[in-house]
């Protein structure tokens, strides 16, 4: 694939040539992609339980401005899929991993560095074998099972609330300019844990503390959009907002759908599609979507396939991060 990849970089470079020695004719067109296409850059946000009824219900009433004016950019799916068991360690792999646990091989939901690396390819892996830089802020230490040695350039555990996962993000943003960034954020699971997801087979609703620890993210995602818009690069971004499980009552983990539904959403400049994408969607579909707007093709045996929502030119601007 490397190979293949410089010989495509090198076609640019002469047809980029050609086009500087010989203006194409009035009226011509000119094929291939633009040699000015910006390097693509892609941010994965994992609001960590968070459940797609609760995220509407503030939706609905006001109370996640970020996150509706990123909507109103962008496409989104309320009834995604994660993996069985709906539990944290196991989906975030599915999630980076493109592929389901028999796979993956991750059943267990602690920090085990016992079990040794991820025998997989991740997200962050592939996109580290195509050039890019790659970043991760973890609000958990057993997720940084995501980092497969020598895959990712920053992999940054932040313990502290919303706020301080975003200080961390803008930092190695400003440092590094990662092309592939994933920030997750545990405080809605912390929270739906000691005081409740709610339960809507029994008319229950979430408890006040796990819907201000959403608030809590959508304000860390309003001051990380200001960031990224910042930096001119927005228009070559795909943002994907989701989620690794849900929950009921004090917890998740089972079939429950309350537990296994999940929020998906995207926006930024290589997002093409508007609204609602009315279209499955499984947690393994962000991995693949991810290495899509980063020109990286998918591996042929991964579960999650490219999420039709970005612009036919995404994927195509291939030039690396400097
Ligand atoms: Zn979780």
């Amino acid at each position: 694939m490397r190979g293949g990849h410089i010989l495509t970089a090198g076609v640019i470079a002469l047809s980029t040539l050609t086009l500087c020695q010989t203006p194409p004719l009035p009226g011509s067109k000119v094929s291939g992609p633009e040699p000015s296409l910006p390097s693509p850059r892609v941010v994965i946000v994992c609001w960590d339980g968070a459940k797609p009824s609760a995220i509407q219900y503030l939706l609905r009433e006001g109370r996640l401005p970020a996150l509706k004016g990123l909507l109103a950019e962008g496409c989104w799916s309320w009834d995604g899929r994660t993996i069985l068991p709906s539990s944290t360690l196991p989906s975030h792999v599915s999630m980076l991993t493109g592929v389901a646990p028999d796979i993956h091989g991750v059943t267990w939901n602690s920090d085990k560095p016992e079990k040794g690396p991820l025998a997989v390819e991740t997200a962050f892996s592939l996109a580290k074998a195509h050039g890019y830089k790659t970043a991760m802020v973890v609000g958990k230490a057993k997720l940084r099972l995501l980092d497969r040695p020598g895959s990712v350039d920053e992999d940054i555990l932040e313990t502290g609330p919303p706020k301080a996962i975003e200080k961390r993000a803008a930092e190695v943003l400003q440092r590094i300019n990662p092309s592939l960034l994933f920030l997750h954020f545990a405080a809605p699971d912390a929270s739906g844990h000691d005081w409740g997801w709610g339960d809507e087979d029994k008319g229950v609703p979430p408890s006040r503390e796990y819907l201000a620890a959403l608030q809590d993210c959508d304000r860390a995602l309003r001051r990380l959009l200001a960031v990224l818009r910042r930096d001119g690069r927005w228009k070559s971004t795909l943002l994907i907002l989701t989620a690794d499980h849900g929950g009921h009552g004090l917890n998740h983990g089972s079939t429950d759908i309350q537990d296994v539904r999940i929020p998906w959403m995207a926006a930024g400049g290589l997002v093409g599609a508007r609204g609602d994408l009315h279209t499955p969607v499984r947690t393994m579909d962000t991995a693949a979507t991810a290495l899509g707007a980063l020109g990286i093709a998918a591996p042929a045996n991964w579960a999650g396939k490219e999420i039709p929502c970005l612009r036919p030119s995404a994927g195509k601007a291939l030039g690396h991060a400097a």
